[in-house]
């Protein structure tokens, strides 16, 4: 089947929770990501609440042969009506998708649950839209034409759309739908301000006119994309290696791959371990570690001391260095690291000591001041920086720091801190 491509997108999100300030709209925003890379233009989101009518309306307001990205409201509840609602604007029934009701019994028995209505409704379509089976909950995604859109219905769980958001793209391509995807150059950065990275990468949109730029924050830092322009089949010779000039020892992955699981696939390669010890992230970078699949390869533990004495009976900070230049200091986030080291038994130790913020600054310690430590056999490092953000984001930019101080030891073996530029923080 060759159908009309695609070039113009709407999404529409439904939510209550996404209309009272109980749930930003992440969906949209990653949903916008996969599309400009395949081509298509977004050309607006609309975020409506769970009723049929301004689902209707959204729907309404769309142009005809667009693609409509819909997610949310395909659950059990009685809020959920995103099906239903869909059905009603096309003037279509809803027909029970055998498939889908088959993996909902079976879903239900493994459970010990009984198959009740709320489980039925999950199997019910809007005519005209085949369902793409969710791998990892129940409401499966939706897909056809109707009233000459293309709609795409995804369930509002942010992992759900993940999941299927492949079979999504499959689906498109299949029914030529899509154009080839366009060739995309990623960098990931740390340790690299949003207008930083803009000014680097500056001169390469002179260089290099009609690639599409773009640049956004990241828990790790922030990372810039160039999309190759329209109907090009290759990135323009070159770029890459521009790219790479400008932005230098500050990339950790060229592709959509975390931090941590770089860290300890490095780790893992050289057959070596990591500990934590932290005080201002208060576990959080033992978290991002444990969070990878198989971090117990590479991850031996951690000692979470927020109060000095803590620091001085678990990590063996000697009481008379805590006296002489306080917890947030060099000399603190190394002894925190040796101690944790030795106390774990790993190759390497990170430790975080800093002030998050909003309170407890000083003159000489202002708010979003962190120490990172790393001790290793080659002896212990620390290095320090300063955050300008609010205390979630300087936290979460203090575990990017540590762990990005670890992937540069273990690429050179020397000092992660020396020549460490910090190009201001947001
Ligand atoms: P469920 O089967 O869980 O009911 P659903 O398809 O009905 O899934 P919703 O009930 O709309 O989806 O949302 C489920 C959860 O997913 C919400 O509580 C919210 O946390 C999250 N969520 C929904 N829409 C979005 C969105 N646009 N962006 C980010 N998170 C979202
Ligand atoms: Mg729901």
């Amino acid at each position: 089947m060759n159908m009309t491509r695609l070039i113009e997108a709407r999404l529409i999100a439904v939510g209550d929770e996404l209309l009272n300030g109980r749930t930003l709209d992440a969906n949209s925003h990653e949903i916008e990501q996969r599309l400009v890379r395949r081509g298509v233009t977004v050309g607006g989101v609309t975020v409506v609440p769970d009723r049929a009518a301004a689902i209707a309306a959204a729907l309404d307001a769309t142009p005809a042969s667009c693609l409509v990205v819909m997610t949310g409201g395909l659950g059990p509840t009685p809020d959920d009506l995103t099906a239903e609602a869909v059905a009603a604007w096309a003037e279509v029934p809803l027909r029970e998708e055998e498939a889908i009701a088959a993996i909902l019994r079976a879903r239900c028995e493994a459970r010990g649950r009984p198959y009740g209505p709320n489980m039925v409704k999950q199997g019910m379509l809007p005519s005209g839209l085949a369902a793409l089976p969710n791998p990892e909950g129940s409401a499966p995604a939706m897909v056809g034409d109707l009233r000459g859109r293309t709609l795409v219905l995804l369930p509002g769980v942010p992992s759900e759309m993940r999941v299927l958001w492949p079979l999504v793209d499959a689906w498109l391509d299949e029914s030529g739908r899509l154009g080839p995807a366009r060739p995309v150059l990623l960098r990931r950065t740390t340790r690299l301000s949003e207008p930083v990275l803009d000014r680097l990468t500056a001169p390469l949109l002179r260089e290099f006119p009609g690639c599409t730029w773009s640049w956004w924050l990241t828990r790790w830092g922030v990372d810039a994309q160039a999309l190759a322009p329209a109907g090009a089949d290759a990135m323009p010779g070159g770029l890459a290696a521009r790219l790479d000039e400008v932005l230098g020892d500050r990339v950790w992955a060229r592709e959509f791959v975390d931090l941590p699981a770089v860290v300890l696939s490095a780790l893992r390669g050289a057959g070596m371990t990591v500990a934590a010890a932290e005080s201002c992230t208060g576990g959080l970078l033992g978290a991002a570690l444990t969070d990878v699949p198989g971090a117990s390869d590479a991850y031996r533990g951690g000692i979470v001391a927020y109060a000095d004495d803590v620091k001085r009976d678990l990590l063996d900070v000697p009481e008379a260095l805590l006296q002489d230049h306080g917890a947030v200091s060099g000399e603190c986030a190394r002894a925190m690291a040796a101690g944790c080291r030795a106390r774990c038994r790993a190759d390497f130790a990170l430790s975080v000591t800093g002030v998050a913020g909003p309170g407890g600054g000083s003159e000489a310690k202002p708010v979003g001041t962190v120490w990172i430590g790393l001790a290793s056999a080659a002896g212990t490092f620390a290095g320090r920086t300063r955050f300008l953000a609010h205390r979630a984001r300087n936290r979460e930019l203090a575990v990017a720091v540590a762990l990005d101080a670890l992937r540069r030891h273990l690429a050179d073996g020397g000092d992660p801190f020396a020549n460490a530029e910090v190009d201001g923080w947001s």
